[in-house]
């Protein structure tokens, strides 16, 4: 198994500077935007397939996700692309200094299972955004997603520029041996240090999208039924997972009560009282995971759900409340359907448990209390924060989406995806005008009083 052949090529290209060209960018741009417009039904069927995710939900995190992000880049890319003009300190005059963004040249695309469209698509926006070429490796825990890139990423875009590359362990572990100029990963911590070592060989710049346990704070003074709602639905969503779901939450004894009858009647208005029945529900993506998950259920007291199918990949939406802070369900992150309350004295006890574990993906609060929202920006280091809500932080195209330490490195969307795939280039052009004599040799008294004052 070799794919030096398409790196190679894909050099020559990037070589010929034809990915340079803004006018190319725009049209491979439009041609992603296009590619999901056309073929919305036979994604909607390989994300049922993978993941049986519900056409509406499958909408709004993965297509329509991608064409809103094109839209956005499209908006901006000629200005973000422009030489930026920074000042020109009088030593260099007369002269001009500016950055000029340039791409890095074939980045090697990792995605995941869990949105299997979205983690391909969205790197690929900010990669072509920045000018680069791509060869992508789809996850093959999502098949009929894979196998569909694979079928439409050439018929839609610059061969050239582009490849994709399906398979597992073996397919990916010989693209890692690649010099590639960037290796963008979206998946587990286990896999990115081997990601990382590879990278290492060669130098490669690596963008890594990883997990963590994301924890929830709700406050007595929270709302408590618009907090269920926003809880239920980020949760539930994708039946757990979710990259960015609250994976626990925080609160005082007095709140678990009516915060566990809410989040029941959310459920019970979301997915009925037979969520294996409803449409809006989807399934764990292999039995493998629903048994993992099945193994978490005596960390705690089981206080709604519990049901789960291994065959059918179904995993009932479950609450747990108090489970051992060592379980395993308290240590690893859930990725799954179970949503674990932990009782806190206050909001204190909250911070402490959370500056006590590993950087989250995201940390979320429920509070009218300012003191607090303020104080958990300031105290609570992880990739994204929403106060009030879960999740939502990444339907706003300028907020950069990313982890910190390990939760990931390197963040996307919009500019911030469009910079992290290019090389801040500095450039000082100067004309052929004499310099100030100051700055050469032999230097002398005089020269070195002189500089001391123009700098
Ligand atoms: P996965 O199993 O699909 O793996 C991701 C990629 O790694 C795949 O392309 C796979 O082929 C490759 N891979 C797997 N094992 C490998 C190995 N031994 N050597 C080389 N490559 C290998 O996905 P996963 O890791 O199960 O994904 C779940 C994790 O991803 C969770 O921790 C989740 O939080 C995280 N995640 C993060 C984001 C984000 O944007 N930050 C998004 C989705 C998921």
């Amino acid at each position: 198994m070799n794919y030096q052949h398409i790196l190679i090529a894909q050099k020559d290209y990037f070589n010929s500077n034809i990915t340079k060209d803004l006018d190319w960018r725009i049209q491979q741009l439009k041609q992603i935007k296009q590619l999901v417009l056309d073929n919305e039904a036979e994604i909607l069927a390989a994300l049922y397939s993978d993941l049986k995710k519900p056409a509406q939900e499958a909408w709004v995190t993965e297509l329509s996700y991608i064409t809103l992000d094109v839209d956005h880049v499209l908006k901006h890319l000629k200005k973000w692309s422009k030489p930026r003009k920074v000042w020109t300190p009088l030593i260099v005059l007369p002269g001009k200094s500016y950055i000029q963004p340039e791409p890095q040249g074939s980045v090697l695309i990792m995605g995941a299972w869990n949105y299997p469209l979205q983690l391909v698509l969205a790197p690929l926006v900010a990669v072509v955004s920045a000018g680069n070429c791509a060869v992508l490796k789809p996850s093959e825990l999502a098949p009929a997603v894979s196998s569909l890139l694979a079928k439409l990423i050439p018929q839609y875009l610059d061969n050239k520029a582009f490849s994709v590359v399906e398979g597992a362990v073996a397919e990916t572990t010989a693209l890692l041996e690649l010099p590639f100029d960037h290796i963008m990963y979206t998946g587990n911590g286990m896999v990115a240090r081997i990601v990382m070592s590879a990278a290492a060989k060669h130098l490669t710049q690596v963008t890594l999208e990883l997990g963590g346990k994301s924890p929830v704070f709700v406050d007595e003074s929270a709302h408590i039924d618009i907090t269920a709602q926003r809880l239920a639905w980020g949760k539930w969503m994708n039946a757990g997972q979710t990259c960015i779901a609250p994976d626990y939450i925080l609160t005082s004894a007095a709140m678990v009560e009516p915060l566990v009858t809410a989040l029941k009647k959310q459920i019970k208005a979301m997915f009925t009282i037979d969520p294996s029945s409803s449409d809006s529900y989807g399934r764990i993506v292999n039995s493998r995971h629903t048994e993992r998950l099945s193994q978490y259920l005596d960390s705690g007291e089981i206080v709604h759900g519990g049901a789960f199918d291994i065959d059918n990949r179904y995993f009932e939406p479950t609450i747990i409340v108090n489970p051992a802070m060592d379980s395993t369900l308290m240590s690893e992150e859930i990725f799954g359907a179970i949503f674990p309350i932990i009782t806190v004295d206050d909001y204190q006890g909250a911070k402490d448990i959370v500056i006590g574990r590993e950087k989250p993906l995201a940390s979320y609060i429920f509070t009218r209390d300012k003191a607090q929202q303020q104080d958990w920006v300031k105290s609570i280091g992880s990739g994204s924060q929403c106060i009030n809500d879960v999740i939502m932080f990444n339907a706003v195209p300028d907020l950069p989406f990313g982890g910190s330490g390990p939760s990931g490195m390197g963040q996307y969307s919009g500019k911030i995806g469009f910079e992290n795939f290019s090389h801040l280039k500095s450039v000082l052009h100067r004309p052929f005008l004499k310099d100030l004599a100051v700055r050469f040799a032999p230097y002398s008294n005089f020269k070195f009083k002189l500089l001391r004052k123009i700098r």
